[in-house]
């Protein structure tokens, strides 16, 4: 866990989130501040800084967490492909839009119009 990081405290329970799933190693749970009617976040529960930090090590982790996407997605009312389905986006680095330095999968569906996205 790193200090002062938002998901690890949420991680933690030490700032409440809006819970979708939850293992050993993966936490799912509602964007505070959702583009999409569908809108949520996976984490692992390591604190892994971003996607550039990401090696070999991590390929089961992120598989499982890419394998659970679907399942969470529907779970939450994104409608079956190739109607629904949804967008997976991961923001890495300044340039790439990342705010929140504790890697994270953003999960997004449900109909359009979309406030962004
Ligand atoms: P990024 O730009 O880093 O890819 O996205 C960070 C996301 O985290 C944003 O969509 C933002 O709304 C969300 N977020 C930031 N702080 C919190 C929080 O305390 N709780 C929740 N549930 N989401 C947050
Ligand atoms: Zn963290």
């Amino acid at each position: 866990m790193s200090d002062n990081c938002i998901f690890c405290k949420i991680v933690e329970g030490k700032i409440p989130s809006r819970k979708v799933y939850e293992d050993d190693e993966i936490l799912a749970f509602h964007d505070v501040n959702p583009w999409a009617p569908v809108h949520f976040l996976m984490v692992p529960k390591a604190h892994i800084p971003s996607m550039a930090h990401v090696g070999p090590e991590h390929a089961g982790l992120l598989g499982r967490m890419m394998a659970l996407a679907p399942k969470l997605a529907a779970q939450e009312g994104c409608r079956p492909y190739p109607e629904g389905g949804f967008r997976i986006v991961t923001n890495t680095g300044a340039e790439g839009g990342q705010e929140v330095h504790h890697l994270h999968i953003h999960v997004m569906g449900g109909p359009r119009p979309w406030l962004r996205g």
